[in-house]
Parts: structure tokens; C-alpha cells; sequence
């Protein structure tokens, strides 16, 4: 089944459950917007269409394990997934959906559903990948306490304490830091 283009209108009146298990669905683009997010165990998901007559109910779960660098200390840190989402996607309306080739290049839909003679088409892969990204954390952390990298030499502070004397340096210092950062701002 091509991912990308499902014609709605093909779909049983029951509906239809679509696994999507192929990697590529979230690896490729992962990496074309820079995301650093490693597939450690299978990504999954489970999808139920089911076609009205104005638009498609999708609901359906993302589980799976991938690793991502921790925000403060870079290593890598373990995210499970397991979203559960419930979408009603609207057919757009005829005179809403503009010609292909209007369309700014580079710019997504914002609509995963397109019309074409009439009949809906829905880009499933660009929806798993949207539901995927909400899954993931802003800024993971490997634990909540992480103490984050030295700023000063770039030690993981986790591993514990550097040579540095930044935490407790002359409280003069600290003192003329602060300013320091006054004037940045
Ligand atoms: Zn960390
Ligand atoms: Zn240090």
C-alpha cells in the first residue's frame, strides 16, 4: 500500500486497520529536518480509518523505543513511545483545495487529505510523522537531575566534578560574572 496516497474513497464502509511498521516512515524524515532520534526498538503503529462522507476518522498508536540526546548532557537517552491519537481529518472543500502547482515548493500541507477529481487521498506517512514528532520530548533528559557538561571544559558534570572553579569561585568573581551577563543583556 503506498502510504502517501490511500484513496479514502476505496476504504470498506467498516473501515480499514493499517500497521505501518517500515522504518523509512520515520528515518527519512528524521534526517531531512535534523531530528537526532535513533529507532532502538521497532517503531509500530496501529491505524483505524474509517471514511465519512466529509471527512476520514483516524485513530490509532505509536509504540516503539528511540534514543535521543539528552538536552544538557548529550548522551544518549532512551524515549518510549506509546501516543495514542484521534483525528478527524475534513475533506477540504473544492474551492479550497488550490492546484498543485500554486502550492509554495518546500511548504506542507496543512492538511494530510487532498482531493483529486473529487475523490479524497490521504498522505498517511506525513500524519504518522506529525503524530511521531508530538510524541517526543521538547528536551529529553536522560534523568531529571541531570547536572548537564562543565561550560567551562565540557566535562559531563554526571561523571562528576571537573577541575573547574565556576560553582565555588571567589564570590567576587561571581560577583563581576554577574555583571558581565547584565551587559550581554
Ligand atoms: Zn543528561
Ligand atoms: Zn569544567
Amino acid at each position: 500500500m503506498e502510504l502517501r496516497h490511500i484513496a479514502l474513497n476505496e476504504i470498506e464502509p467498516q473501515g480499514r486497520t493499517i500497521t505501518v511498521s517500515d522504518r523509512a516512515v520515520w528515518e527519512e524524515p528524521a534526517a531531512e529536518y535534523h531530528l537526532q532520534c535513533r529507532i532502538v526498538e521497532p517503531v509500530v503503529a496501529e491505524v483505524f480509518l474509517l471514511p465519512q462522507s466529509d471527512g476520514c476518522l483516524i485513530r490509532g498508536t505509536i509504540r516503539g523505543v528511540v534514543a535521543m540526546p539528552c538536552n544538557r548532557c548529550m548522551e544518549e537517552t532512551l524515549v518510549v513511545l506509546n501516543q495514542s491519537f484521534d483525528e478527524f481529518e475534513e475533506y477540504p472543500a473544492p474551492a479550497e483545495t488550490e492546484p498543485e502547482e500554486e502550492n509554495p515548493a518546500g511548504l506542507l500541507d496543512e492538511c494530510a487529505v487532498t482531493m483529486e477529481g473529487g475523490a479524497p487521498f490521504l498522505d498517511l506517512a506525513s500524519l504518522l510523522w506529525e503524530e511521531f514528532s508530538l510524541a517526543l520530548p521538547v528536551k529529553p533528559l536522560c534523568r531529571p537531575d541531570c547536572r548537564g557538561l562543565c561550560p567551562e571544559c565540557g566535562k559531563n558534570l554526571n561523571e562528576g566534578a571537573c577541575g573547574c572553579s565556576r560553582d565555588s569561585g571567589d564570590p567576587r568573581l561571581a560577583a563581576l560574572r554577574q555583571l558581565k551577563v547584565k551587559h550581554q543583556g
